[in-house]
């Protein structure tokens, strides 16, 4: 079997791919479900049922610190991993200006930096081995940028230039790295950024941004979620697919209805196809048809260009 290394697995996404790995019927992995705090290990234990110390385990690890890193890969056998899921992520929603640097550094130190951080550690013993699947939850957000999701974005971005870059040294040592990019994904991430934003201070902003952030942005994107979103076991089972194909691809969004927003970035070097569609649907409702147009119109250029549509 396999080792997978799964970061974040208290909730979410990670809980269910660590135990959607774990209970594969073919028996094809050993799962590490790794989480920050082992206190809150009680639901995954529960959602793993006899798999748990079975094909199973949890331990603990921080992706902030390279202590807890290095202490959790040390405890495996030989330090052997075969398939490292770099899960754990935070969100961060609202205007820049209302956050501090520190809440901003605070992003980026879990989203991009525990990636390098994991990465430094586990890529060379995959390279030696000439073996390994990278395989790092991304976003949507790490394609094309949104409204008041400044920081979380950029962080997002950055792990994706990060893969992108070094996918490519990776593959002359037999490695693959893969990116998912989930849509909206009902979990307790969208819960915690709602309830941070209900919260936060937003003296420092305008009252036209503080409204626009309060009555128009939080409204749409909850719309945009029940619209749009899926579970997390939705994502984890295209998860499952992308690790166990004989060629993983490098990009794979998880969200079919989500494809003609990031189709606009794609579509038009310029990036003005994007921005101007997403202002429209954002702060002109009633013209949602021009923009609805724009991505039928877009969508026929993708079917043209990409018969079939198939990921991989
Ligand atoms: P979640 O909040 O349920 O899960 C995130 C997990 O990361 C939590 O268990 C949290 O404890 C853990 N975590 C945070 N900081 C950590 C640290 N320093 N060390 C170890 N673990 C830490 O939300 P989720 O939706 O399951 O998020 C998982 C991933 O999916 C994230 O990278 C997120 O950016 C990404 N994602 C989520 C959505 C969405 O809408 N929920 C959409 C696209 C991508």
């Amino acid at each position: 079997a396999r080792t997978v290394i799964v970061t974040g697995c208290s909730s979410g996404i990670g809980l269910a791919l660590a135990v959607k790995l774990a209970k594969d019927q073919l028996k094809r992995f050993k799962v590490v479900a790794t989480m920050r705090d082992l206190g809150k290990r009680r639901r995954l234990e529960d959602a793993a049922g006899d798999a748990l110390n079975n094909t199973l385990e949890i331990k603990e690890l921080d992706v902030c610190s390279e202590d807890s890193i290095c202490t959790c890969l040390n405890s495996i056998p030989e330090r052997k991993v075969d398939i490292l899921v770099n899960n754990a992520g935070m969100g961060l929603i609202g205007p820049v200006e209302c956050q501090s640097i520190d809440t901003i550094k605070m992003v980026f130190d879990t989203n991009f930096f525990g990636l390098t951080r994991l990465v430094k550690e586990i890529l060379p013993d995959m390279k030696r081995r000439q073996n390994g699947h990278i395989v790092v939850m991304s976003s949507v957000m790490g394609i094309h940028g949104l409204l008041f999701n400044d920081v979380y974005s950029a962080s997002k971005f950055a792990v994706e230039g990060f893969c992108e870059s070094l996918a490519i040294q990776a593959l002359k040592f037999n490695i693959n790295i893969s990116l998912i990019e989930p849509g909206p994904v009902f979990t307790e991430f969208e819960t915690k950024l709602y309830e941070d934003a209900a919260k936060m201070d937003l003296s420092s902003t305008d009252q036209e941004t503080a409204k626009m952030f309060q009555q128009l942005y939080l409204p749409y994107s909850e719309k945009v979620f029940h619209a749009l979103g899926q579970t997390a076991e939705d994502v984890a089972e295209h998860t499952v697919k992308v690790i166990t194909s004989e060629k993983p691809p490098f990009r794979y969004q998880t969200n079919n209805l989500y494809i003609p927003f990031t189709t606009l970035k794609f579509a038009d070097p310029t990036g003005n196809m994007h921005v101007d569609t997403f202002y429209k649907m954002v702060f002109q409702h009633d013209r949602i048809f021009n923009a609805s147009l724009n991505l039928i119109k877009l969508l026929r250029w993708r079917s043209r260009n990409n018969p079939g549509g198939k990921h991989f």
